[in-house]
């Protein structure tokens, strides 16, 4: 008996590799552009100074950084993004086709991370009625959670309930996201019955509540703002004042959100998180992912050359610095012995009025206008009828195939009558259909990749509707993404982890490639629809 016992206490806490992170940072930069590293590279801290680490610049000299990598999908939008950063895969296999598509079950659109059988965790609305359901594959912290019967801690936390969920994943223990209508953050019942005491702290300090009646305004020196121009709705000086509001309603909520007090909210809340769950702590690791909604919204509103933009990511410089030399303290062994990865779930377009000046041919898009073209092509060939369902959802456009049936018409011939008509609407690049992305009849480009990836056989649409390079589906100002052109699907990936050569790489890769990256580092399986290879040149040499 005390032979057995003595033998208990010898065994180790687990079979992960010795030198295995304690915690894995995944932090993704809500529309971050893979420019912006170097481009506002002026305003970031220094690389150390001291003992203080910097934010990317210390990524940067001191990790690997990745300049070539990209999305490898359609579309780039956030639900998709994100559904890939940890599982290494892409929609085409992990269901995740867009932020928004029909389903064809329901007869109703599906906003990407809805589940009405679960309920509301921490106000008293629908906001929390989200899942990870329609995430058909596994992340790498269910992996994780596996391999270590449920001991890991995986936390995720953004603004956005489908950043958050898509990227922690099905077993995770905190995932918290953003009330717009109360400012506070809720969870589901899919995760927990309860708010983590972290979350619900922070609910209670009602700290969202403090700027009424206040604006956002820079942080920086006007003379910082050089290489900036303003949004072209905008008129007057560079040195931005954005008021929030005076009364507590959901604009005033979504306002805060959207500018760099709001950027500071959400990493107020994370080292919360840190502290409460004593997160790389354990004698297993865990995994945090962290989504910045604030610098996507940002963008939408003001756009890529804005000040407001500039201004935000040396916000977002300031508190990555911060987060790290706090888990230089709190983790066992220091910085090393977390894994960093800085990537982001898309890039964005310049604001089209803005593209215009320099005489780049750039307009805003419709979704309608391509439905009513399809729909008109459809009814005059075959006959009248409602041949779209609902819009049309990011590039995928879906018919009424019960329709197509009573018609007696073969299902192929109607998606290519639909993909032309639709390719005549000005501002389409090109339409493509179910039939020919499924059975492999694309050109022969790499570019054709970005559509077989995009295109699910179970939820994606008839056809795929690709946009024209600086044509944007966009309201009356700012601008968006989604499209396969680079200023969308170039972004940055950066590591950092204890073993590593620090290097710049420059080949291409993609941001499928992280999930295999992180389990390689942990010993774990990858992730159930991997697609992606190791970024050899992040990991230890032994
Ligand atoms: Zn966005």
């Amino acid at each position: 008996m005390t032979g057995f016992l003595a033998l208990a206490a010898l065994a180790p806490p687990a079979l992960l590799p010795p030198n295995a992170p304690k915690l894995v940072l995944l932090i993704s930069i809500d529309q971050g552009r893979a420019d912006y590293i170097d481009r506002f590279s002026n305003l970031y801290l220094p690389p150390k100074k001291g003992g203080t680490l910097g934010g990317f610049r210390w990524l940067s000299e001191t990790g690997v950084r990745y300049t070539d990598a990209h999305h490898h999908h359609l579309p780039t939008a956030t639900g998709p993004g994100h559904s890939i950063l940890m599982t290494g895969s892409v929609p085409a296999l992990n269901g995740i086709v867009g932020n928004d598509w029909w389903d064809r079950t329901a007869g109703k659109p599906h906003y990407v991370t809805d589940d009405d059988t679960v309920q509301t965790v921490g106000a008293n609305d629908r906001s929390g009625l989200m899942s990870a359901r329609p995430l058909k594959v596994t992340t790498v912290g269910d992996e994780l959670r596996m391999a270590t019967n449920d001991r890991s801690k995986v936390v995720g936390i953004s603004f956005k309930d489908r950043a958050a969920i898509l990227m922690a994943g099905h077993s995770a223990d905190e995932v918290v996201w953003y009330d717009y209508d109360t400012g506070s953050f809720v969870t589901s019942t899919y995760f927990a019955k309860s708010l983590p005491t972290w979350t619900e702290e922070f609910n209670r300090s009602r700290v969202v509540d403090g700027f009424l009646g206040k604006s956002w305004a820079p942080s920086l020196p006007e003379s910082s703002y050089v290489n900036a121009r303003n949004a072209p709705h905008e008129t007057g000086p560079k040195m931005f004042s954005h008021a929030f509001g005076t009364e507590k309603n959901r604009k005033y909520y979504a306002n805060v959100v959207t500018s760099g007090d709001g950027q500071n909210l959400i990493f107020d809340l994370t080292e919360k998180a840190i502290d409460a769950d004593g997160l790389g702590r354990h004698d297993v690791p865990d995994v945090l992912v962290l989504n910045l909604a604030t610098n996507d919204y940002v963008g939408h509103a003001w756009g890529p050359n804005s000040p407001e933009v500039m201004d935000l990511w040396a916000i977002t410089d300031k508190r990555l610095s911060r987060l790290f030399n706090k888990l230089d303290k709190a983790v066992p062994g220091g910085i090393d012995n977390v894994a960093i990865v800085v990537t982001a779930d898309h890039g964005i377009a310049p604001i089209p009025a803005d593209a215009q000046k320099d005489r780049i041919d750039s307009n805003r898009l419709n979704g309608g206008d391509v439905v009513k073209a399809v729909d008109a092509a459809l009814g005059a060939k075959y006959g009248a009828g409602k041949w779209v369902l609902g819009g049309l959802y990011e590039q995928n456009l879906y018919l009424d195939r019960t329709l197509i049936a009573g018609k007696g018409l073969k299902a192929e011939e109607v998606e290519r009558t639909a993909a032309d008509a639709a390719a005549t609407v000005p501002g389409i690049y090109s339409a493509y259909t179910r039939s020919q992305i499924l059975e492999g009849r694309l050109p022969n480009s790499s570019w054709s990749e970005w559509v077989t990836n995009g295109m699910n056989p179970l939820y994606g649409g008839d056809v795929m509707v690709l946009e024209a390079p600086n044509q944007v589906y966009t309201g009356a100002t700012g601008t968006s993404h989604g499209s396969a052109w680079a200023y969308d699907t170039h972004v940055p990936i950066m590591t950092h982890w204890g073993g590593q050569k620090a290097q710049k790489v420059a080949r291409q890769v993609y941001t499928h490639d992280i999930a295999s990256t992180l389990c390689t580092l942990l010993g774990i399986e990858y992730p159930s629809g991997n697609v992606g290879r190791p970024l050899f040149e992040s990991l230890p040499a032994k």
